[in-house]
């Protein structure tokens, strides 16, 4: 079996970090694959290889001078090289990096280069083959990733390669272009690559041993997540808990390839498994808790508006108009409720007001801000009874007011409304009513 391992860049930050990943890869023959970011932060106030090339390609653009700044990219190359007592020089590449930055590459080519050097050091360290992304990732002209295409190129060629490094975060248009996903892309890098490989897991090596219940800065050491399924994590990350791109899931998705979230400083961990479905109870009954504060309330209030067709498309249309997404709808007998995000909405405010009243004409539109959501998520929500009770009632012991609930018919999640100054509060009271309680 093959497995994809994709490292992030604080895991190859240094030539320190690159002797922990070369150590990694080479405990286990099957991990042939490896997709590896540009170095990151080697401490809190580092700043990432792919920001000094936007930045350095930002004076290119403008006609200045860059030759320091590229320099100091250079320098943390050779740094990792030296480290790593490598036979290797990058003298070549960069002379190309130079003239095609003054030729006004792109600043996709530019933020790409960090993946690419970094890729070149990585398969001469291991020994590898190396494939150049911008030759099996492609993207159609309008900048969507063609996933077909990329598919078939490159299931192809990976089957003539035993192993083979291959850059994250990258790939061309049909005329060789170079365009990256976006910031944090490299994860949908690897994930593509264990669809090509059809590899039994997607491993993503980081800097924490998979994902938490809920946000450390809420919670001080939270317990960690040991299993979550894809859909259990797209409504997690969606209300804010990131350590994977969410765009990562649908390559592997397709395949049903479990992902594996892995530490590089403590390999020993387990790390938290991402699978399509799983009869694995999670130790608590709910998987994970997540939450945005910064949102409005728009209700919409009109007696007998139950029977008026069309009345919810009509308030939904001032919103539209004004280009306005809105995250939930809960919605009751004679009011619809709206809730959209604050800083899109401010300016907005009194047009989509004055629209609402034109198209729907309602008895009151009422507004409310400074509201937070929580999303607590748990498949084993479906077959527990009383999980919302539990919830409620741990609110009001804390004394949080609940301004909105809203249960998906999955029975997945249930999201809550309250005022941002209950949002810690009430993170803490669920934690502790679902975790904290059965520990
Ligand atoms: N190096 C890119 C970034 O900093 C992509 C990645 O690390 O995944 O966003």
């Amino acid at each position: 079996m093959k497995k994809v391992v994709k490292f992030g860049g604080s895991s190859l930050a240094s030539a320190e970090q690159f002797k922990k990943v070369g150590a990694i890869i080479r405990a286990d023959e099957e991990r042939v694959y490896v997709v590896p970011s540009a170095p990151g932060k080697r401490d809190s106030k580092d700043t990432k290889v792919t920001d000094m090339l936007y930045g350095c390609y930002a004076l290119a653009e403008e006609g200045k001078d860059f030759s320091k700044e590229l320099a100091a990219i250079k320098a943390r190359y050779e740094e990792i090289i030296k480290g790593l007592e490598l036979n290797l020089s990058l003298d070549e590449q960069f002379k190309t990096i130079e003239a095609d930055f003054k030729a006004k590459a792109g600043s996709d080519y530019a933020a790409s280069r960090g993946e690419f050097l970094n890729s070149i050091i990585m398969a001469d360290y291991l020994g590898y083959d190396w494939i150049d992304a911008a030759t099996v990732i492609f993207f159609d002209e309008d900048g969507e990733f063609d996933s077909e295409k990329t598919n078939k190129v490159l299931s192809k060629l990976l089957k003539e390669h035993d192993t083979a490094v291959i850059p994250g975060f990258y790939g061309a248009y049909e005329n060789g272009k170079v365009k990256t996903f976006s910031r944090g892309g490299s994860d949908i890098t690897g994930s593509i690559v264990a669809r090509a490989a059809k590899a039994s897991v997607y491993e993503n090596w980081t800097d924490v041993s998979g994902f938490l219940i809920t946000d450390p800065r809420i919670i001080d050491n939270p317990e960690g997540i040991d299993t979550i399924t894809y859909r259990e994590l797209r409504e997690l990350s969606y209300m804010g808990a990131s350590v994977l791109h969410e765009d990562a899931i649908f390559p592997v998705r397709r395949e049903g390839i479990p992902i594996n979230i892995r530490n590089t400083n403590k390999p020993e961990d387990a790390g938290t498994w991402i699978v399509e479905s799983t009869c694995q109870k999670s130790k608590f009954t709910i998987t994970g808790i997540a939450g945005k504060k910064g949102f409005c309330s728009v209700s919409v209030d009109k007696a007998k508006m139950n029977s008026e067709i069309g009345f919810g498309r009509k308030v939904l249309q001032a919103f539209e108009n004004n280009g306005i997404s809105f995250e939930h709808m809960p919605s009751g007998i004679d009011t619809m409720t709206v809730f959209v995000h604050q800083d899109e909405f401010m300016d907005k405010e009194q047009k989509v007001v004055s629209e609402i009243h034109r198209l729907a004409d309602p008895d009151v539109v009422d507004i409310e801000s400074d509201l937070a959501l929580i999303a607590v998520v748990g498949r084993g929500m479906k077959s527990t009874r009383g999980t919302a009770g539990r919830i409620f009632s741990a609110l009001a012991h804390a004394d949080v007011n609940v301004k909105m609930i809203d249960q998906g018919s999955s029975e997945l999640n249930i999201i809550i409304g309250v005022d941002n100054a209950d949002f810690e509060t009430a993170i803490k009271a669920i934690y502790d009513i679902f975790v904290t309680a059965q520990l």
